[in-house]
């Protein structure tokens, strides 16, 4: 059974053929989809998109690019819809550093008082971090128990296996497929000769995939 974990077809960019996506998904063997909400209206429409569909399952949250705006009034108004009916998860949730569309100081307690509210829910999480590492982990630490998947992992291997000891899922994206910059090259264990490609802080996520259990494995 394949399940994709990680949709955003309530995106305009799905506007002219979403309809078409969502079949031609089902052709090729997805037996489930998760719409992920990435803000107030994201969910509503993800929370839409569930109602229309039965193989459609529904996640509620404000990424951390809204938390400059996401004041309390929308807090209460997430929180409402997290009760509906095929909501599965709160996310995408977290930190984003990397891009600072909002502030951090701004981040931080959006994605703690999220993590409240999955917690009083008992719901799993769908985290969003880039470049933040430090501050995701401290953060989901202080929340433990809670049920995790680390969405579009970046990051080394000293993070990944702290995620992996949390006992979270960790899901690998496209990004692993990106023809990132090449930094090394050499020969490999069997004496081939291989071009290594890295990510700009020397990170092979392709190696990364590997060093993850299966049964933790999202993708
Ligand atoms: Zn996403």
């Amino acid at each position: 059974m394949l399940i994709d974990t990680h949709c955003h077809l309530d995106f305009p960019e799905f506007d002219r053929d979403r309809e078409e996506v969502i079949q031609r998904s089902r052709q090729e063997g997805i037996d489930y989809i998760v719409n992920i909400g990435s803000s107030l209206k994201g969910s509503e429409q993800s929370i839409e998109l569930a109602k229309r569909y039965d193989f459609i399952y529904a996640t509620v949250g404000l990424h951390p690019h809204e938390a400059d705006r996401a004041d309390q009034a929308m807090q209460n108004t997430l929180s409402d819809l997290a009760k509906q009916d095929k909501v599965v998860a709160i996310g995408e949730i977290g930190l984003d550093y990397f891009k600072n569309y909002s502030k951090p100081e701004n981040q931080r307690p959006l994605f703690k008082s999220l993590l409240g509210l999955a917690k009083s829910l008992n719901l799993p999480v769908v985290i969003h971090n880039r470049e933040a590492q430090s501050d995701t982990l401290s953060i989901l630490k202080e929340n433990m128990p809670i049920k995790a998947v680390v969405h579009c992992f970046s990051g080394d291997e000293k993070f990944l296996n702290q995620c992996l000891d949390l006992g979270f899922f960790v899901s690998f994206t496209c990004n692993i497929t990106y023809p990132v910059k090449l930094l090394n090259s050499g020969r490999d264990p069997a004496g081939r000769n291989k071009m290594i490609q890295r990510d700009r802080k020397g990170v092979d996520l392709k190696e990364l995939v590997k060093l993850t259990p299966l049964n933790r494995l999202m993708l």
